[in-house]
């Protein structure tokens, strides 16, 4: 969950883990730890026709998550990162 000013810079301000709560760690406008964000819109052949879903998990709550998947996360290594 992400909260930004109101004001056209549109500041990053908060960014709370949407399964524990957790305030992440943001100063100055920028995320300063690990954190997986989700956004999705749901298609026209989904039961939510249309819906955007958006959320974040800090870095403990994403490591439980991705234990339970049957099929492991692929891995991949990048160049690009925040
Ligand atoms: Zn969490």
């Amino acid at each position: 969950m992400r909260k930004y000013t109101k004001i056209e810079e549109n500041t990053l301000l908060e960014v709370r883990c949407n399964k524990c709560g957790r305030n992440l760690l943001v100063e100055n406008g920028f995320l300063k730890e690990g954190c997986f964000h989700g956004e999705n819109v749901f298609g026209y052949f989904s039961t939510r026709d249309g819906s955007k879903h958006s959320w974040d998990l800090c870095e403990e709550c994403y490591d439980k998550l991705v234990q339970e998947f049957l099929i492991p996360v692929e891995e991949t290594e990048s160049n690009e990162y925040l």
